[in-house]
């Protein structure tokens, strides 16, 4: 078959499937109305959960650090990348974390495939979540290392690998939030496991920093566990933090063994330094404007109990990622379709992104939000809801 072929039935299966995926084009800054096609949207798709990423006092940081720093960093940072900018981001990100030191990703996925191929290798065995991040996923897959996954916060099925397992070193790995439902990790219980069965743990909070804990330190002090509890801590700057990158916390002997052996921290170009010195003062503004959080808390609550009462059928979640569970795709597809008509952007998350079957809606909130804007969504899901369900009969 020629390739070109081999592609057309690629693509024409995703959309016989109902799995077909495009980029929305939108015309400005993340803010909650976002603009597109010549309409403006109310949109909660995001993960701007601060609504940080357009904040005026961090553009006029961005402008004012590119001044002195130019643009690009122009290499990696063992080479000639590494600045100032990127060492103060780096201490303010331990001091934040409670950490020894920490060290910035250029993003997210670099940072969970680097962290767990520099530490683990063919004779070692890493314990999964099942619903965690694709990015934690394809880092098990290319450590080489045995890979076995446990159901969902089941800490029992843990356990029971744990107990069988004969690996050499042993990882635990989860998301802090999950990304694409909204509920959290047993932390304590994640531990106490670690610790039993002289497991590693790692936990990738991408979605817990800045959200959760009163200061938005994320899942250690959402569970008031003891600082540090986490040996192996991921977070991200794209989200709650409202710019770009990634970070892992931890001892300084874990960040010494990463910079030798993270081939995704090696083998790249640094952030451009104005971004660093951007996140420096996003991670203050996240600290100190705890209205954020509480405005996040005031939709979540307002939304939970307004989908109660309209039979709206939620995934169990306290944090800013809502799921409205629809299981087929095509009907998850359709619902975000009719609402876009109603000038509602919700996206559609479909497999390989969730389980088969378990298609739905994610909805997520920005501080920047207001309870009418709330409003405006529950009334756009109690019409489309049943046109999706009626067509499915
Ligand atoms: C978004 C996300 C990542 C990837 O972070 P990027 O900086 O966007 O690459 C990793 N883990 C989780 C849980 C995420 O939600």
């Amino acid at each position: 078959m020629s390739l070109e072929n081999y592609l057309k039935q690629l693509i024409s299966q995703r959309h016989a499937d109902s799995l077909y995926r495009s980029c929305k084009t939108h015309e400005g800054a993340q803010q909650p109305v976002l603009r597109h096609n010549q309409r403006n949207y109310l949109a909660f798709c995001s993960n701007d959960y601060l609504g940080l990423a357009s904040d005026p006092r961090l553009q006029q940081a961005f402008g004012d650090s590119m001044q002195h720093f130019g643009i690009g960093s122009g290499a990696a940072h063992l080479v000639a990348g590494h600045t100032t900018a990127h060492q103060q981001l780096e201490q303010a990100l331990a001091e934040f974390t409670g950490r020894e030191r920490a060290l910035l990703f250029s993003t997210g996925y670099m940072a969970n495939v680097g962290t767990i191929t520099a530490l683990m290798g063919r004779q070692d065995a890493i314990f999964a979540d099942r619903l965690n991040h694709a990015s934690l996923v394809d880092g098990a897959l290319l450590s080489r290392a045995q890979v076995r996954r446990y159901a969902h916060n089941d800490m029992e099925a843990l356990e029971r690998l744990l107990t069988q397992s004969k690996a050499t070193h042993k990882l635990i790995v989860s998301d802090g939030v999950f990304s694409m439902d909204g509920d959290v990790a047993p932390l304590p219980e994640l531990v106490a496991l670690a610790e039993k069965y002289d497991a590693w743990l790692m936990i990738d909070d991408a979605h817990g920093f800045g959200v959760l804990g009163e200061k938005g330190q994320g899942i250690e002090a959402h569970f008031q566990l003891p600082v540090g509890s986490v040996p192996i801590l991921v977070g991200t700057l794209g989200k709650a933090f409202g710019t770009f990158g990634a970070f892992v916390a931890g001892s300084e002997i874990l960040i010494e063994a990463l910079i030798q052996t993270a081939r995704s921290y090696i083998y790249t170009t640094a952030l451009p330094p104005s971004l660093a010195a951007t996140t420096c003062a996003a991670l203050k503004i996240a600290q100190t404007e705890t209205w954020r959080r509480e405005q996040l808390q005031n939709l979540i609550q307002h939304f939970r109990a307004g989908a109660a009462t309209l039979n709206i059928p939620l995934l169990p979640s306290d944090t800013p990622i809502q799921g409205v569970l629809l299981g087929n795709a095509a009907h998850a597809l359709q619902a975000s379709q009719l609402l876009a008509e109603r000038g509602l952007l919700v996206t559609a998350i479909r497999p390989p992104t969730v389980p088969q079957h378990t298609a739905r809606l994610r909805i997520t909130f920005s501080a920047l939000h207001e309870i009418s804007h709330v409003d405006q969504l529950l009334a756009g899901l109690s019409e489309v809801l049943p046109l999706v369900r009626k067509k499915s009969r």
